[in-house]
């Protein structure tokens, strides 16, 4: 799956098993041609990790050799680790390709309405912020007694210090060459 970026965050093209895995996930509003032209930033949640993607971003189109960053995107009921490969080395074109490296399903759980505040989920690797920790859903709905067929709370997506201190890093450090 891939999609190619201009100058300007653009999207000019979408590919690849893209379509069923945008259906497929919760809250990834990439989906079907109707992508074609927007800008990256109206799919990316959260002011940290969008600063943090631009430099990502940045560093990719001044590479002179394609860059490899890791994350976690989960679907509903997997959870699914990826590997992104952002090569900048044509003139004018980002490509960024993503495939899943492994995938886990997580036991099922129903999200919807629940009367409690936000929860802060990490975008990057997908844990959330319960009671000043950062942990896996399952521990998170066991922290705050939600059973399995309960609902989770409602979410609001950040990043978490791990996740920003690596990508920090990785915006940070000398281009990386392929062995
Ligand atoms: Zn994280």
């Amino acid at each position: 799956m891939f999609y190619v970026l201009d100058d300007d965050d653009r999207i000019l093209e979408v590919g690849g098993d893209w379509d069923a895995f945008a259906r497929a996930n919760d809250g990834l509003s990439l989906c079907d041609g109707s992508v074609i032209g927007s800008r990256l930033w109206d799919h990316v949640h959260g002011p940290e990790l969008q600063d943090l993607l631009e430099k990502v971003l940045w560093r990719a189109r001044w590479s002179d050799q394609p860059i490899h960053v890791n994350l976690r995107c989960d679907s509903p009921d997997c959870v699914r680790h990826l590997e992104l490969t952002l090569d900048g080395t044509e003139p004018n074109r980002l490509v960024v390709r993503s495939r899943v490296a492994r995938e886990v399903a997580r036991s099922s759980w129903k999200s919807g309405l629940y009367p409690q505040p936000l929860m802060q989920t990490c975008s990057w690797c997908n844990r959330y912020h319960v009671r000043g920790t950062w942990m896996e859903i399952e521990e998170a709905l066991q922290m705050l007694d939600v059973a399995d067929n309960d609902s989770i709370p409602p979410t609001t997506h950040g990043i978490c210090p791990e996740c920003a201190g690596q990508l920090r890093r990785l915006a940070q450090s000398e281009p990386i060459h392929d062995h």
